[in-house]
C-alpha cells in the first residue's frame, strides 16, 4: 500500500502528517511511504530525514492512501484517486460540504476528529494530542499578555501575589493550560459544566468552581445549556470573573457554535491589564468580545482569540499527530501492509464519515 504525504496548504498551517521516526515504522510494516518534497518544512523536517528513514519522494496525491492534518480543499479532493482513502481532521460535523466532495470523489474517508473516544483508540486521539498543546500555549500567551506576574514572588523590592487564573472547560485543553499555569507559579481555578471532572482540576492542583450547573452529553462531551442555564451561568460568571487575573476558555460543544461565558459586562469587571485567551475563538469563541483570530484590548483588558495554536508549535504537534495517524493507518492494514478494512470495527466504522462502495 502507497501512502502519500502532502505538504499543508491552509494558511499558516505548520504541521505535518507524519514525521521521518514514524515513516520508519510504518515502512517496517510493509507500508510505502510517499512524502511530497517540503511536506516537513513548516515543522523544521528536511526532505532528507524523510528519505533516510526510507520514505520516496515525490507526488503524494495518486496514493492509495493520503494521510493529512488539516482537511483538504476541492482542488486536493480533485487530486485523489477514485477509491483512495483519505485520514485527517476532515470536520465532519462543520463541513458537510467537503465531506459531500468526498464521497462525490469516491474517496473513503477516515476524519480524526470522529476517532470514538474509547481505551482502545486513545492513540488514535489526535484531539486530545492536539488539544494539550494548544492548552498549554494557551497558558504561555496568557502569562505573556498579562502586565503582571504568574508566580509570587518575594524580594527585597516588595512581595508580589500570584495571578489568579481562571479556566472555563476544563477537558483535555483546559486541564493542560490548568497545569501549565500552575507549572508558572499561577494560583489555579477550573470549571465545567461536566461534574466528574471536578476531580481531575484537583488532580492538576487546581481549584474547582462549582456554579451548581450540570450539562453532560452523549460521548464524554458537554451538551448545549438551555437559555435560562445558559443566563444563570453568565450571571454567576461576571460575578466570580472579576477576581481572576487571566481567564482561559475552551468550552466547546460539538457541533455548535461555542457557548457564551465571559459577557462584555464580565470583561467590564475585570481589573485593567487582565487578561481572557478564548482559545474557542475557531467556533465563534467563549467570550462575547473575541475577534477570532486577533488580539484586542477593551477597557484595558487584552482579549486573545489564537487560531490553531498547534500549527504554533509544530514539531512536537506534528510528532504527536503522526503517531495517532500511525495507530489508525495499523488498525486499517494486515500484517503485510495491505489495506483490510474491517468497518465492523467499532473504531474503523466510527472515524469513518465517507465510504467507497465495493
Ligand atoms: P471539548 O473540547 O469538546 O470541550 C472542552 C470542555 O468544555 C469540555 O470539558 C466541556 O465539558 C466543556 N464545556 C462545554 N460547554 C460548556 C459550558 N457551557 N460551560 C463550561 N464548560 C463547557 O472537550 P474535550 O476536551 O475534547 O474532551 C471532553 C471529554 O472527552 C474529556 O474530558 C473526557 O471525558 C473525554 N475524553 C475521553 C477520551 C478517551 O476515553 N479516550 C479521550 C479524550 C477525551
Amino acid at each position: 500500500t502507497i501512502v502519500g504525504v502532502p505538504r499543508e496548504s491552509a494558511a499558516g498551517e505548520r504541521r505535518v502528517a507524519l514525521v521521518p521516526k514514524v515513516v520508519e515504522r510504518l515502512q517496517a510494516k510493509g507500508l510505502d511511504i510517499v512524502v511530497e518534497p517540503g511536506a516537513g518544512a513548516g515543522a523544521l523536517i528536511p526532505d532528507d530525514s524523510y528519505v533516510r528513514a526510507g520514505a520516496r519522494l515525490g507526488d503524494p496525491w495518486p496514493a492509495d492512501v493520503v494521510v493529512k492534518v488539516a482537511k483538504p480543499s476541492r482542488m486536493e479532493i480533485g487530486r485523489l484517486k477514485s477509491g483512495a482513502v483519505l485520514i485527517g481532521f476532515l470536520a465532519p460535523l462543520i463541513d458537510a460540504e467537503g465531506v459531500r466532495a468526498l464521497a462525490d470523489a469516491g474517496v473513503t474517508g477516515f476524519a480524526m476528529e470522529a476517532v470514538p473516544r474509547i481505551s482502545r483508540a486513545q492513540s488514535m486521539d489526535a484531539l486530545s494530542s492536539q488539544a494539550n498543546v494548544s492548552g498549554y500555549r494557551a497558558a504561555m500567551l496568557a502569562a505573556e499578555h498579562l502586565t503582571r506576574f504568574f508566580p509570587m514572588l518575594t524580594t527585597a523590592a516588595g512581595t508580589v501575589p500570584p495571578a489568579k487564573v481562571l479556566v472555563l472547560g476544563a477537558g483535555v485543553a483546559g486541564l493542560q493550560a490548568l497545569a501549565t499555569a500552575r507549572r508558572l507559579g499561577a494560583h489555579t481555578t477550573g470549571y465545567d459544566v461536566r461534574p466528574e471532572v471536578a476531580e481531575q482540576v484537583r488532580s492538576v492542583g487546581s481549584q474547582w468552581l462549582d456554579l451548581g450547573i450540570e450539562a453532560a452529553g452523549a460521548g464524554g462531551y458537554a451538551r448545549a445549556l438551555t437559555d435560562a442555564e445558559r443566563a444563570e451561568q453568565q450571571r454567576q460568571l461576571e460575578q466570580a470573573i472579576g477576581g481572576f487575573d487571566a481567564v482561559i476558555t475552551t468550552a466547546l460543544v460539538p457541533g455548535r457554535t461555542a457557548p457564551t461565558l465571559v459577557t462584555a459586562e464580565a470583561v467590564k469587571g475585570m481589573r485593567p491589564g487582565s487578561v481572557v485567551v478564548d482559545l474557542a475563538g475557531e467556533s465563534g469563541g467563549n467570550c462575547e468580545l473575541t475577534e477570532p483570530g486577533a488580539v484586542t484590548v477593551v477597557h484595558d483588558v487584552t482579549i486573545a482569540a489564537p487560531l490553531n495554536l498547534p500549527a504554533t508549535m509544530p514539531e512536537h504537534a506534528s510528532e504527536l499527530y503522526a503517531r495517532n495517524v500511525q495507530a489508525l493507518l495499523e488498525l486499517l492494514v494486515d500484517a503485510d501492509g495491505a489495506l483490510a478494512m474491517d468497518f465492523g470495527d467499532e473504531v474503523v466504522a466510527g472515524a469513518c464519515v465517507t465510504r467507497e462502495e465495493p
